[in-house]
């Protein structure tokens, strides 16, 4: 079979930590001012902190033993003094890593996106809108942490822990060699409750991609739910998906709440030991009292930041996942990565020549199988057949969304293989059943393909497709909005704006869909006059349903199961008697839908104008 058959899907993989700490130590390298000026105003900060418990020695040993009144003042302004730098660099630390952060956030979002604009199509069959997009903006939000008051914290914290207990060991070594030791197990225990949450919080990030996807995907065809009263179902669906969420951070829950109790145990016991083995140095005149208030303020300074680790913890864990999702999309290989090696496009002359192509979407199940046409350079080329007959996919290949399993498909004589996707997408249009119109002016809509097109371009282009019968009649023009903020337009309009477009575009290969849904017919003769002038000297592929279409093409493609069963002009294949015959009477008979003429009202037969 095929080696280059896109299999869409994103490689599965174990979580792979080298591969995230990568991504991590490269955010970290790109951030690296911010997260260096961090750090030294955190130091600045923890030090200052240190200010207040060491003056309590001095209180209590010097001021209140030795009477010692001289050494207030001066203490007490050491105090301020050191609060007010405290103060100062949290905030100044706040701002400073806490921008970074964001705009490590803003850079990743972007590149994800960009990133997934360039993936295959093919991987878009396979992974739904609301999955990608819960990577880009929610996935991204988590690097947060890693970049921002998460690493920061845990640096912060590790510092400080470090010099607190460099004073503990000053004070009393084995008193603090115990303590450090009740530290040490409370440190292994988080580190296997963080190593058991890890997985939870990567599961809870695909739940809620895909929550999310349904969500939206209910909301997105609304009118299909209600018209399948299909509300309860999809309420039920997305019930269950919530409640998938809520178990998952049920149990995180449980996970860091235990964790916490477990640090507020740890907690007790050193303050136990604390009293023992301290009270006991104090009794024996190796620790002053001074020594021993100093030593539990300090104790709390090294083991707050470690409890709070905890938090950072879970934090980072869950930024670690959402990294993880989003490096797993990152592996996927762009369609143009190649680009650069591959050969350039010249502008085309639009010959199109399918050699012996088979093309399967899974392994072993054939969609296109043999087929060979030449489509000469200006000629229209109608697809017609059964649905499921492959006609998109042929399309898809002449848009080098897929390329074939066997066989070649050559433009110009280039194989589309080795020709660079963006320049030769450049010179394909589209006008398809369902045009998409994006958020956004009509005349924005119609410089889609040309931003940069000329008001006068734009203007000429809606012409010629017709549709400045219908623009003129907002009071806003082309400036009118369209979208889901702006105006509806009909679907023959949305039709008129998509000609538009391929026509400013100025394609050299065109790919048409033609409505199957009816249209007034009035609306359907201005189409068919766009479409005819949109064709004029391009090669032009349309899987048709129009008669009209259908007899003015060069050649038509007769498609059933994957291959070419009939081809040539309608007389030709009328005569026949074959399935393009079939087709043509059944559909035509029943319905004139299909295989409808411009201006022909829609009859059902046996109920025309003379009968009713
Ligand atoms: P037509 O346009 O003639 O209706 P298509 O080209 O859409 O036919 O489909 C041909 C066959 O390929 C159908 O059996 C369809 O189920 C299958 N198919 C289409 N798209 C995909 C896809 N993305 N993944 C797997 N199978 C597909």
């Amino acid at each position: 079979m095929s080696s280059s058959k896109p299999s869409g899907r994103p490689p599965r993989r174990p979580i792979d930590t080298s591969e995230v700490w990568k991504e991590t130590r490269a955010l970290i390298r790109a951030h690296r001012g911010a997260l260096i000026l961090g750090f030294c105003l955190m130091l600045v900060n923890r030090l200052s902190g240190f200010v207040l418990p060491a003056s309590s020695k001095f209180l209590i040993d010097e001021v209140a033993g030795n009477a010692r009144g001289d050494l207030l003042l001066p203490l007490a302004g050491a105090v301020a003094v050191a609060t007010l730098v405290q103060g100062g660099s949290a905030f100044a630390l706040s701002q400073v890593v806490s921008v970074a952060a964001q705009r490590a956030i803003a850079d990743m979002r972007r590149r994800v996106q960009r990133h997934v604009l360039h993936l295959p199509a093919s991987y878009f069959d396979n992974t739904r809108a609301g999955v990608l997009i819960s990577r880009i903006m929610t996935d991204a939000e988590g690097i947060r942490n890693l970049v921002g008051t998460g690493v920061v914290q845990l640096t912060g914290g590790l510092l400080t822990s470090i010099l607190a207990l460099a004073v503990l060991f000053w004070l009393n070594v084995p008193l603090t060699l115990v303590v450090v030791l009740i530290l040490a197990v409370f440190g292994g225990t988080m580190a296997v409750a963080f190593r058991r949450l890890r997985p939870l919080f990567r599961e809870r990030g695909a739940i809620n991609a895909q929550v999310t996807g349904r969500l939206g995907e209910g909301l997105g065809g609304i009118r299909v739910v209600k018209t399948y009263v299909a509300e309860r179902r999809e309420a039920r669906i997305f019930a269950q998906g919530v409640h998938r969420l809520l178990r998952n951070i049920a149990s995180t829950i449980t996970g860091t709440s235990a964790v916490t109790a477990f640090s507020t145990i740890c907690v007790g016991v050193v303050g136990a030991v604390i009293i023992i083995m301290g009270g006991e140095a104090l009794l024996d005149g190796r620790m002053t009292l001074g020594d021993l208030v100093m030593y539990v303020f300090f104790v709390g300074l090294m083991a707050a930041p470690l409890v709070q680790m905890a938090n950072i913890g879970t934090q980072i864990s869950e930024a670690f996942a959402g990294l993880d999702r989003i490096r797993e999309i990152l592996n996927v290989a762009a369609e143009d990565a190649g680009d650069r090696e591959r050969r350039p496009v010249p502008r085309l002359e639009g010959e199109v020549h399918f050699e012996n192509v088979g093309f399967s979407y899974e392994e072993g199940v054939p969609v296109l199988r043999d087929i060979s046409f030449h489509a000469p350079a200006g000629s229209t080329t109608a697809l017609v057949g059964p649905s499921g007959a492959g006609k998109s996919t042929l399309i898809g290949l002449v848009m080098a969304f897929h390329h074939p399993g066997q066989g070649r498909v050559l433009v110009d004589g280039m194989d589309l293989r080795e020709v660079r996707l963006g320049e030769y997408r450049r010179q394909l249009g589209v006008v398809l059943q369902d045009n998409v119109l994006f958020e956004g002016t009509i005349r924005e809509n119609i410089a889609f393909a040309r931003p940069g097109a000329s008001a006068q371009e734009v203007k000429e282009a809606a012409r010629i497709a017709n549709c400045d019968e219908f623009i003129h009649r907002f009071d806003e023009g082309y400036e009118t909005m369209v979208g889901e903020r702006g105006v509806k337009l009909s679907g023959g309009q949305r039709q008129r704006v998509a000609i538009a477009r391929a026509i400013l575009a100025d394609p050299r290969i065109l790919i048409l869909d033609e409505a199957t849904s009816s249209l007034d017919s009035e609306s359907e003769s201005l189409i068919q006059e766009g479409l005819a002038r949109l064709r004029e000297g391009r090669t032009t592929f349309v899987i048709a349903h129009r008669l009209s279409t259908i007899r003015s093409a060069d050649t038509i493609l007769a498609m059933e199961d994957g291959r070419i069963v009939e081809r040539g002009d309608h007389e030709e294949l009328m005569e026949r008697r074959g399935l393009y015959r079939r087709l043509y009477e059944r559909q035509h008979g029943i319905f004139t839908n299909l295989f409808v003429n411009p201006g022909e009202e829609l009859t059902p037969v046996g109920e025309g104008p003379d009968v009713a």
